[in-house]
């Protein structure tokens, strides 16, 4: 169990700007950029390299769930991140996709 399942649960505080049955979208702590938002499955996956076909309809809910977050949030423009692995910055151990905007973001990422 991470961080984030405490968020599920609300067991801590998190300003969460989207939520349903499967998934959970809240502001990173620790924003990279205007807008940082982390959106993650309920469901506890350790990374994207945990995925298996069983999370298809799951992971395809969150893809979908993203221009409705970014338009909620006024993004016309951003990124998507998935760290995966300690060398890749991953810190949480529970799959989550970055969404980072409302500035210019450089190429190629650190
Ligand atoms: P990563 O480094 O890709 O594993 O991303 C983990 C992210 O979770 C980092 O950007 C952290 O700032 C963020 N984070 C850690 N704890 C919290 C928290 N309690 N609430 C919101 N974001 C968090």
């Amino acid at each position: 169990m991470t961080i984030f399942t405490k968020i599920i649960n609300k067991e801590i505080p998190a300003d969460i700007v989207y939520e349903d049955e499967l998934c959970l979208a809240f502001k990173d702590i620790k924003p990279q950029a205007p807008v940082h938002i982390l959106l993650i499955p309920k469901k506890e996956i350790s990374s994207s390299q945990e995925i298996t076909k069983e999370d298809q309809n799951l992971m395809g809910h969150l893809m979908v769930k993203i221009p409705e977050i970014a338009k909620q949030l006024n993004l016309s423009t951003y990124r998507l991140v998935v760290n995966t692995g300690e060398d890749a910055g991953q810190t949480v151990s529970h799959i989550h996709i970055h969404i980072l905007g409302g500035r210019k973001l450089g190429w190629p990422p650190g």
